[in-house]
C-alpha cells in the first residue's frame, strides 16, 4: 500500500517508517520539521516538507495514489499542554481537522491515528479497557479524545474508515541504533534517566513520591516503540482487509514504577546516577496500566519487544551511540 506518514520524522512515526519498508510497503513522509529530525529517515523514502493544514495536500494525495494515512504528527508533551494550550489546540485539533478534510476530499479511504492513554484521564479500574471513562486530566489528552470523536463523525457520515491507537509510554528505540528518542526540550522519563547517566545532568528528578501505589511513585505501562510501529501496519492492514472503524489500546499490560524504572536504569548502564525527589507534575494520573486484549484478539497483534529491561537496553544504546541526538 502507498502510506502518507505525517510526522513520519518524529520518533514514533519514524520507527514506524522502516517498519512500513520491511512490510513491503511504500511510505511518503509528510513532516514540517518543526518537531522531527529528516536524519532520522532511512535512504530511499520520500519526504515531503509541509505541513498538516495546508490545503494542497488535496492534490498530493491524489498525485501519490495515497491508500492509507497514519498520522503522527502532534504536539505530545503533557506538561506544555498546560501551559501553552494555544498550540495543541492550533496544531492537533485545527491541524488534523484540516488533514482528515484533506483525506475525505481526495478520497482516501483508510486512516490510523495516534491516539493515547491520556484520553482516559484518573482511571476507575486498572487494567485500562477501551470501554473505560473518557476523562482526560490534561489539555494534551483533550486534544486528542477531539480528534478521536472527529473521526467518528467522518466515519459515520462521510464513511472514511478509521483505527485509532491509545499508545501507553512509547520508550525503547530501534535495535540497529541508528534511530531513537530526540525531543526538545525532553520531558519523558526513561530519556531524562538515560541523560543523567551520561552526566548530561545533574540527577533525575522523581515527580511525587506519595501517590496511591506500592512504592508512592507513579506506576506506568512501557511499550517499545516498534511494537507500536507493528501495531499500524496491522491497524493499516486491517482497514484494507474489510475492518471497521475501532480504536484499540496498545500497552505491554505491565506496570513499573518510577523508582523501579530508575532501578532498572542503574542496572543496565551501571552508573549509579544521583536521584532527586520532586513535587508532583500538574495532571499526572497515578496509574496508567493498558489492558491490550482487544488490539491482540482483533488485530493479531503482540507486543514481542516490550519486556523492560529490554527497552531501556535499546533506549541506552542510542543514547549512548547519539549523545546528542541527531545533532553531530
Ligand atoms: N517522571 C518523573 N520525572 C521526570 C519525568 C517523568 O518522575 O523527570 C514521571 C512522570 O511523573 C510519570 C512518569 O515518569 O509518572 C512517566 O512520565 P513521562 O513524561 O515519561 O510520560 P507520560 O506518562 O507523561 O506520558
Amino acid at each position: 500500500m502507498n502510506i502518507l506518514v505525517t510526522g513520519g520524522a518524529g520518533y514514533i512515526g519514524s520507527h514506524t517508517v522502516r517498519a512500513l519498508q520491511k512490510a513491503g510497503h511504500t511510505p511518503v513522509v509528510l513532516d514540517n520539521l518543526s518537531r522531527g529530525h529528516v536524519e532520522s529517515l532511512p535512504a530511499g523514502v520520500e519526504f515531503i516538507n509541509m505541513d498538516i493544514a495546508d490545503p494542497a495536500l488535496v492534490n498530493l494525495l491524489k498525485e501519490k495514489q495515497i491508500d492509507g494515512v497514519m498520522h503522527f504528527a502532534a504536539h505530545s508533551q503533557v506538561g506544555e499542554s498546560m501551559v501553552n494550550p494555544m498550540i495543541y489546540y492550533e496544531n492537533n485539533v485545527v491541524g488534523s481537522f484540516r488533514l482528515i478534510e484533506s483525506v475525505r476530499q481526495a478520497g482516501v479511504k483508510y486512516f490510523v491515528f495516534s491516539s493515547t492513554a491520556a484520553v482516559y484521564g484518573e482511571p476507575e479500574e486498572v487494567p485500562i479497557k477501551e470501554d473505560a471513562r473518557l476523562a482526560p486530566t490534561n489539555v494534551y489528552g483533550r486534544t486528542k479524545l477531539m480528534i478521536e470523536q472527529m473521526l467518528q463523525d467522518y466515519s459515520n457520515i462521510y464513511g472514511l474508515r478509521y483505527v485509532a491507537l491509545r499508545y501507553f509510554n512509547a520508550a525503547g528505540a530501534d535495535n540497529s541504533g541508528e534511530i531513537g528518542e530526540d525531543h526538545t526540550p525532553e520531558t519523558h522519563l526513561i530519556p531524562l534517566i538515560l541523560e543523567a547517566a551520561l552526566g548530561k545532568r545533574p540527577n533525575i528528578t522523581i515527580f511525587g513520591t506519595d501517590y496511591d501505589t506500592a512504592d508512592g511513585t507513579c506506576v506506568r505501562d512501557y511499550i517499545h516503540v516498534n511494537d507500536l510501529a507493528s501495531a499500524h501496519i496491522l491497524s493499516m492492514e486491517y482497514l484494507r482487509d474489510g475492518g471497521e472503524s475501532n480504536y484499540f489500546n496498545l500497552g505491554s499490560g505491565n506496570g513499573f514504577s518510577v523508582k523501579e524504572i530508575v532501578d532498572t536504569t542503574k542496572a543496565v548502564t551501571g552508573i549509579d546516577f544521583s536521584v532527586a525527589i520532586g513535587e508532583r507534575r500538574a495532571g499526572d494520573p497515578g496509574t496508567l496500566i493498558a489492558s491490550s486484549e482487544k488490539a491482540q484478539t482483533i488485530l493479531g497483534w503482540k507486543p514481542v519487544h516490550s519486556d523492560v529491561m529490554q527497552v531501556i537496553k535499546d533506549a541506552w544504546q542510542w543514547h549512548q551511540g547519539h549523545p546528542n541526538g541527531y545533532k553531530a
